[in-house]
């Protein structure tokens, strides 16, 4: 079986990834940071599949000990501080763990490396944030980057160091520049799901409002489930390369929640809308559109989920979560 090890193992995407690769036959191995990690066991409990390993991407020994225990086929680096908003107030921990994370990993399969025919294949999680001042739209793998986050800057380091260490010392290394991407398990604290489980709880009489900073920022969202497969096909490849991953569709914020709203029956979305300039980012990304056409071309990959059914998927999973919670709090008391 081939064996794959992911970072970020309890992350959105990592989550998606394990279950992906355990469909296709890999033995999972997922890298958990702390030494009592409370996510790491709830999601043992719903892939008991995944085999835990101990490391941490600020920590080169750890990484190290980890790729020589596991000989892994396949590494895909998802692990990062991922949160652009957390990245403007811990920029250092950003840039350590995102940026320095990356180089890193690199240097741990330069150690442990695999064989000459059989190299460690090496996938980086690149991001749309990179460019963050787009400098052309929609943009593709060739579109010059401009940050405008700490988060930003970290991924540009690790897609660079990425690059440089495939064209330095020829290690099979791809980095996937994705678009955003969802789904139920993205984190409560990103815009898409803040957005459909505060619906939920608002139709559910919960909660009474949802506070916003901008509407007006526009992003490219696809489905997480739709992109690890894409993650996967790189690495599947004779050479390795980059590609932007992405619907070549924008929708603004605003879209995001009046879909959300009217996926509960809710038109008059504006009434339970309150601004808030703390949700304000210091220097805002004002456009995201990625041109997917290499990796429609080379990988054949397309994306399956579109945007409605994404929203949709979203919401009535935060209303199934809420509910029941809900209940569970009602019968406790
Ligand atoms: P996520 O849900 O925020 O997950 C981040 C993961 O990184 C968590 O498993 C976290 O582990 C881990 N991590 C944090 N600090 C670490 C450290 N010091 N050492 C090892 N692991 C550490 O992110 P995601 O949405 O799954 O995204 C996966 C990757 O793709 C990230 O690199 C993200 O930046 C990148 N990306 C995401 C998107 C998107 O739209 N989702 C788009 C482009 C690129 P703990 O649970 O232990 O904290």
């Amino acid at each position: 079986m081939p064996k794959a090890f992911i970072t970020g193992i309890t992350g959105q995407d990592g989550q998606h990834l394990a279950e992906f690769l355990h469909s296709k036959g890999y033995d999972v191995f997922g890298m958990v940071k702390g030494q009592n990690n409370p996510r790491m066991s709830a999601l043992l409990e719903e892939m008991p599949f995944i085999e835990p390993v101990s490391g941490d991407l600020a920590d080169l020994p750890s990484l190290v000990a980890a790729l020589e225990f596991v000989q892994p086929d396949e590494i895909y680096n998802l692990g990062a501080i991922s949160f652009v908003a957390l990245s403007f107030t811990q920029p250092e921990l950003t840039a350590n763990v995102t940026g320095t994370g990356v180089l890193r990993m690199l240097e741990a399969i330069r150690m442990v490396g695999g064989t000459e025919n059989n190299p460690m294949r090496f996938y980086q999680a690149s991001s749309s944030e990179m460019f963050g001042k787009v400098r052309e739209t929609p943009q593709t793998e060739q579109t010059p980057f401009h940050p405008r986050s700490p988060y930003g800057c970290a991924k540009v380091f690790g897609h660079d160091i990425t690059v440089n260490y495939r064209e330095s010392y020829g290690l099979y290394a791809c980095s996937g520049i994705l678009f955003n991407h969802e789904g139920p398990r993205r984190g409560l604290e990103f815009v898409t799901r803040k957005v459909t489980n505060a619906v939920a709880r608002i139709s559910l009489g919960l909660q009474h409002e949802l506070v916003m900073g901008t509407l007006d920022a526009k992003r490219d969202w696809g489905y997480a489930g739709d992109y690890v497969k894409a993650m996967w096909m790189m690495l599947q490849q004779d050479e390795p390369s980059d590609f932007v991953i992405a619907t070549g569709e924008t929708h603004s914020v605003r879209d995001l929640v009046v879909r959300a709203f009217s996926e509960v029956g809710i038109d008059d979305w504006e009434r339970y809308v309150r601004y808030d300039p703390k949700f304000m980012r210091p220097a805002e990304v004002d456009l995201l559109i990625g041109d997917p056409t290499k990796a429609r071309e080379q990988l054949g990959w397309e994306p399956e989920v579109d945007f409605p059914t994404l929203i949709s998927m979203m919401v009535q999973h935060d209303l199934a979560l809420e509910s029941a919670k809900a209940e569970r709090a009602r019968r406790e008391a």
